[in-house]
């Protein structure tokens, strides 16, 4: 059975928490003498709403959630780095995550010195639910999953993501960059039926915000609380969130954004598969494409050379020979492709 208060660090249940002057008096109709702050400049002189409630509101209406079921942080990569600090105890517990993932989870366990173990995906880069749960013991207190996945780009399965949850009794965080781009559901309406999940999203990919450094955890209310609790006084700052709270009132820009790109996505994956140096391009429910080719290193290094910058991912697991490729304009992805034509006749002429 799962209980939150078990899986605790228990310095953290203890820890009382810092109270900021906005903590302490909340509201803005009054004469802030409190936080030592300059009275000219208004309104970038003030610290921001450490919770920034009027944001969360927002993003609850538009998720169906309450404002107590979301953390907002400095990047999803904020929330992922405290899930390690409220649940592992350094050099004692471990992590379990899919291989290959997207590289933050392993970074964040290695500075909080919390070991990794990882569960291959299948070719088809699909999770095997009973031998991820095969890997937990008494050290493992989080598993983080990633769907749609990077840098795969496909979705997990929905029945094996549930199987994780339901008899792993530690955290399930699952990271949901990318859903926008998806035809899947979030797992945002499971966090009602399960404690141990926690949901992140970001603004950095469909919402076009990467510059504003602005991601959510979603979760239970009690799961928030522990991430208010440790995180720095004011991570969100008023700039970041004034941006996030005009672009809530323009989803149907996002969506017809999301809708471009995947339109531009079918169309770069029909030209890129009539190319010979392309041998596989998988199956995409996110902004970019995986493709395997002949010889990654040598089209990634002419690819630079034409100023067209895509990720080598050959050194990763199932991913030999492989570049992931971000869907840009439309004028970008032509670019890209003509380089490709120019490389594959200049290949031609040896
Ligand atoms: C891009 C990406 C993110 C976004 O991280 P931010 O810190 O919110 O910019 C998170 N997870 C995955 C898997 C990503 O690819």
């Amino acid at each position: 059975m799962f209980s939150l208060d078990k899986i605790v660090r228990p310095n953290i249940k203890e820890l009382e928490p810092y109270s900021s002057a906005r903590d302490e008096f909340k509201g803005n109709q009054a004469i802030l003498l409190d936080a030592n702050e300059n009275p000219y400049n208004g309104p970038y002189n003030r610290y921001p709403d450490p919770l920034h409630i009027e944001l969360k509101k927002k993003i609850g209406q538009l998720k169906g959630l309450k404002p107590g079921q979301v953390f907002l942080g400095n990047g999803s990569d904020e929330a992922i780095d405290l899930v390690f600090r409220i649940f592992c105890e350094p050099g004692q517990h471990k992590m379990i995550t899919i291989d290959p993932t997207y590289g933050m989870y392993k970074v964040c366990a290695g500075v909080n010195n919390v070991e990794v173990k990882k569960v291959k995906l299948s070719p088809d880069f699909q999770l095997d639910a009973g031998k991820m749960l095969e890997a937990v013991d008494d050290t493992v207190k989080l598993i983080m999953l990633c769907s749609p996945n990077n840098p795969s780009s496909n979705c997990l399965s929905r029945d094996a993501v549930i199987q994780v949850i339901r008899h792993f009794d530690g955290m399930v965080v699952l990271d949901e960059a990318y859903i926008d781009f998806s035809p899947e559901n979030s797992f945002l309406g499971d966090i009602k039926n399960y404690p141990n999940l926690i949901v992140l999203q970001t603004f950095s990919k469909a919402w076009g915000l990467a510059g504003i450094r602005l991601g959510c955890a979603f979760a239970s209310e009690e799961v928030v609380s522990l991430f208010n609790k440790i995180k720095y006084p004011y991570n969100v700052n008023i700039l970041t969130a004034k941006k996030a709270f005009e672009k809530l009132d323009q989803v149907q820009e996002k969506d017809q954004w999301v809708e471009t790109i995947l339109k531009d996505r079918e169309e770069l994956r029909k030209v890129l598969g009539s190319l010979k140096m392309v041998k596989k391009i998988y199956p995409s429910d996110a902004n970019f494409l995986l493709i395997k080719v002949d010889n990654a290193r040598s089209i990634y290094d002419y690819l630079v050379s034409r100023l067209v910058i895509v990720r080598d991912r050959s050194k990763v697991s199932l991913c030999e020979n492989c570049l992931r490729v971000t869907v840009g304009t439309r004028a970008e992805n032509t670019l890209l492709v003509s380089a490709l034509r120019d490389y594959e006749e200049k290949a031609g002429e040896n």
